[in-house]
């Protein structure tokens, strides 16, 4: 049997004379992502439709669950247009979602289709009869157990469980950015923000075996892998900088490590990023969080990079920070505990101001130019892709 997901497009329904390219881009990222799944894929005033074999429905929920640009889907039923028909497909829900415990109901109804015989006020008074007078279930208008939503489009949709999608533009229209990942709670959300916004994303992440450890990385793999399903795909571009932090241990003053470090990644990040062709850098700061987060030093961070440094995180708390890990999957990943380069070589009393100037002569005098080259050229570069997720 066939089952019709219906998906509610999003911000993109807004956008003027781009409007298609905004849409095929949408179309085409579910193609990727269930390229090997056989489905209908249908667009028409503001909704995406899928068909697809029901055999094949997790797969389709994995992927809409995770699509960039929609505000919302749900898996439909589908009756013929007229009003007997859909007050049965009604009440068949009713009795259902009963069965589940619901004590009371709304109807919740469009009419696109304007020849259809009723208006939306009209069809859901008629189709709450087959519940009402049977007394299945109450009406509740304002917080009812069950919503029951129906659609008169070309074709009629009743559907009862609609779930809330992840909103935003298709990824792939907005550019390319290079996303400085850790394994923290920051970072992950800082991507999946400028996902959002429609940015496709490669990631970098700088490790410092053997201080670090192979669990370190293998969390920022998992981090990597779950940030895919929601931007299509990504690379991870592993850097080893234990050379580059021996030296700056060595050369540079204590209380600047955690600075000069940010520094050197930076000028890692522009290398790796001219050579991908992204447009920008992404680092997961938020203002006054930590030490190296202070207006001052964030100026001493940014003065290393070469391409805009966007930190969509910079206004947020820790709290709306882990709402939104939990929402796209990466808190419990994010909160194991395997250090990483920063924690194990961090100052006990880091600098809170730094100068622009001081950040110049230091950077001099440890003078890492050759060993950021070097890490550079020995990265090695792991890829994830949605698909690789169902
Ligand atoms: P996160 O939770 O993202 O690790 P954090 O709160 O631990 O952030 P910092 O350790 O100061 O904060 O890092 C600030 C930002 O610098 C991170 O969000 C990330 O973008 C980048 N960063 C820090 N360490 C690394 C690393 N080892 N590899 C790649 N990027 C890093
Ligand atoms: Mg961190």
């Amino acid at each position: 049997m066939k089952i019709t997901y219906l998906a509610k497009l999003g911000e993109l329904v807004l956008k003027g004379s781009n409007k298609n390219a905004f849409e095929s881009k949408l179309v085409r990222n579910v193609r990727e992502f269930l390229k090997h799944i056989p489905v209908d894929i249908i667009l028409r005033a503001g909704r995406m439709y899928v068909e697809v074999e029901e055999e094949n429905c997790p797969q389709v929920e994995f992927c809409l669950s995770h699509l960039i640009g929609i505000t919302g889907w749900a898996k439909t039923f589908i009756c013929e247009k007229n009003i007997e028909s859909i007050t049965d497909m009604v009440t068949d829900l009713g009795k259902a979602a009963k069965e589940n415990g619901a004590k009371t109901f709304k109807i919740d109804a469009r009419r696109s289709d304007k020849s259809f015989e009723l208006d939306s006020y009209e069809i859901m008074r008629k189709a709450a009869s087959g519940l009402y007078d049977n007394k299945i279930l109450d009406v509740d208008l304002h917080n009812p157990d069950v919503t029951i939503w129906v659609e008169v489009r070309e074709k009629c949709f009743v559907y009862t469980d609609s779930k809330t999608g992840c909103r935003g533009l298709p990824v792939g229209m907005s550019g390319k950015g290079l996303l400085l990942l850790s394994g923290g709670l920051d970072s992950p959300v800082a991507g999946y923000r400028m996902l959002r916004r429609g940015m496709r994303i490669e990631c970098i992440y700088f490790h410092s075996y053997p201080y670090t450890s192979d669990e370190a990385q293998k969390k920022v793999e998992d981090l990597a892998k779950i940030l895919s399903t929601y931007g299509m795909q990504t690379a991870l571009n592993i850097v080893s900088f234990t050379d580059v932090q021996m030296l700056i241990k060595e050369k540079a003053p204590e209380s600047w490590s955690t600075l000069a470090l940010r520094m050197c990644m930076m000028k890692a990040a522009n290398m790796v990023a001219k050579h991908i062709g992204a447009q920008c850098l992404i680092t997961g700061e938020s203002l006054g969080q930590v030490a190296s987060q202070t207006l001052e030093n964030m100026q001493v961070t940014e003065s290393c990079a070469e391409l805009p440094l966007l930190r969509p995180l910079v206004g947020l708390d820790k709290e709306e920070i882990i709402d939104t890990a939990e929402f796209i999957g990466t808190y419990d990943t994010s909160i194991l505990p395997y250090e990483d380069c920063c924690v194990l070589f961090s100052p006990r009393h880091p600098v809170l101001k730094a100068t622009l100037e001081e950040a110049q002569e230091i950077y001099n005098k440890i003078n890492p130019d050759e060993l950021i080259k070097k890490a550079f050229e020995t990265r090695v570069v792991k890829h994830f892709y949605a698909f690789e997720s169902l």
